[in-house]
C-alpha cells in the first residue's frame, strides 16, 4: 500500500525502471512516474516486489528541482501520518456536487460544470497550433505533466517549501491512482516542476475566470519565457511533449491567489488550475480533485447529479455516452472519480479516458 492506494510503489532510477518493465522478474511492473533521473515504479498487483522495498537511489551530482520535489513527495506519501490522514478523509464518498449542508463547495460552479468555458481561454491558438496533434486525446503511454507553482510576494500568497512538497505529493497520489487503473499498465506520468514568485496584486473581485487568473498566470509564464494566456500554457505543453518524449502533455497551475473557483480545467486541455486551499475539501485532498480535473483534461465528463449531466452524449476517443451519470444511471450509478470523493473507477470513465486495453463494446477483442 502506498499512501491510501492499493499499490506497491517504490523509488528507483528512471533508466532502470524502463528496463524493469521488460524483465521477467517484474513482468507486471509499471512505471507510474518519472522525475528527471528518478522514477516511481509499481510492483504489480499479482506479484509483490521481492524482499524489502528498493533502496532509495542516490543521484550523482546535484538533483534538479523536479527530482528533489518528486523524491520528497514520495517520502511524504509513505509517512505513516499521511496514510492515517488519508484513510480517515473528511467527506469520504461525498458527491462532488457536495450537497451536504455546510460542506465544501461543489467541484464546479453551477453552469460551469464540465470545465472552464472555452470563450475564456484567451486568444485563439495560432494556425500552427491548430495543426498540432491533440495534446491529450486519451490516457495512454507517456504523459508530460508541467506543474507550475506560483507564489505572490505577500506572506499570505507564498507557497513554502513544505507547501510545494505537499502539492507534488498530492499530485503524485492522484496520478498514481489514474496510472494504476490502466488495464494495459502502460501509463507513465513524466513530471516537470517549475516554481515562480510574481509581484502582481491579487484580484479579489471579478466576473470571469480570466479576471482572477490572468495577472499572476501571465507574470509566471513570462518568467518562464512563455507567451501569455492559454497560448503560453499550450506552448509549454508542446515543448514538454518534445523534450520529455511523451505522447501527451498538459499544464497544471497551483497558487494561493484568489480564483473565481478553486479548481477547474479546460476539457481536452491544455491547462488546469487549482487553489492550494482546495476549498473545504482541504489541501490534503488535492489528490482526488487533481485526478478528477485530469479526467477532464483527457475528455471525461462529470457524473455527479448537480453537474446536470445526462446519460447520452459522445465522450472521449471511443465516443461513449455518459452512462454513469448519477441523474439517470440505474440506482444512481456506481462510485467513480468523476462522480464522488472516492478512489473508484467506473467502466464509463475508463472508456471516456480511452485507456489502452479497455474492453470496448464497439471494438472487436484485440483491436483496442
Ligand atoms: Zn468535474
Amino acid at each position: 500500500m502506498t499512501a491510501d492506494l492499493e499499490t506497491a510503489e517504490f523509488l528507483t532510477f528512471a533508466e532502470e525502471a524502463q528496463a524493469l518493465e521488460l524483465t521477467p522478474r517484474r513482468q507486471m511492473a509499471q512505471v507510474f512516474h518519472e522525475y528527471g533521473r528518478l522514477a516511481i515504479a509499481e510492483g504489480g498487483t499479482t506479484e509483490a516486489p521481492a524482499g524489502a522495498p528498493e533502496p532509495a537511489p542516490d543521484l550523482a551530482g546535484a538533483p534538479t528541482l523536479t527530482e528533489t520535489l518528486g523524491r520528497a513527495a514520495f517520502d511524504l506519501r509513505n509517512a505513516p501520518e499521511t496514510r492515517a490522514r488519508k484513510l480517515d478523509r473528511p467527506y469520504q464518498g461525498l458527491t462532488w456536487g457536495a450537497d451536504e449542508a455546510a460542506g465544501p463547495m461543489p467541484l464546479h460552479l453551477p453552469g460551469d460544470e464540465i470545465a472552464q468555458p472555452a470563450d475564456e481561454e484567451g486568444p485563439a491558438p495560432a494556425p500552427e497550433a491548430e495543426a498540432e496533434p491533440p495534446l491529450s486525446a486519451r490516457l495512454t503511454g507517456r504523459v508530460a505533466v508541467g506543474l507550475i507553482i506560483v507564489s505572490g510576494d505577500k506572506p499570505s500568497l507564498r507557497l513554502s517549501q513544505q507547501d510545494q512538497t505537499l502539492i507534488v505529493s498530492e499530485v503524485q497520489n492522484g496520478l498514481s491512482f489514474l496510472a494504476s487503473q490502466s488495464p494495459a499498465r502502460d501509463v507513465t506520468f513524466v513530471h516537470d516542476i517549475r516554481v515562480a514568485t510574481v509581484t502582481v496584486p491579487e484580484v479579489t473581485s471579478g466576473t470571469s475566470y480570466e479576471d482572477f487568473e490572468a495577472p499572476w498566470r501571465d507574470a509566471a509564464l513570462q518568467q518562464l519565457g512563455l507567451p501569455a494566456g492559454t497560448a503560453g500554457a499550450r506552448r509549454h505543453a508542446r515543448n514538454l511533449r518534445t523534450q520529455l518524449g511523451t505522447n501527451w502533455a498538459y499544464v497544471a497551475f497551483f497558487t494561493k491567489y484568489q480564483l473565481r473557483h478553486f479548481a477547474y480545467a479546460a476539457r481536452g486541455g491544455p491547462k488546469l488550475v487549482m487553489h492550494f486551499g482546495n476549498d473545504g475539501w482541504g489541501s490534503n485532498q488535492i489528490d482526488r480533485v487533481f485526478a478528477h480535473e485530469t479526467g477532464h483534461i483527457f475528455n471525461a465528463p462529470d457524473e455527479y447529479a448537480s453537474s446536470n449531466c445526462d446519460c447520452g452524449g459522445s465522450w472521449g476517443v471511443f465516443g461513449e455516452p455518459n452512462a454513469n451519470c448519477a441523474a439517470c444511471a440505474p440506482g444512481g450509478g456506481v462510485d467513480c472519480i468523476m462522480k464522488s470523493n472516492d478512489w473508484a473507477m467506473c467502466n464509463s470513465t475508463l472508456l471516456h479516458l480511452g485507456y489502452n486495453g479497455v474492453p470496448h463494446p464497439a471494438m472487436p477483442a484485440g483491436t483496442s
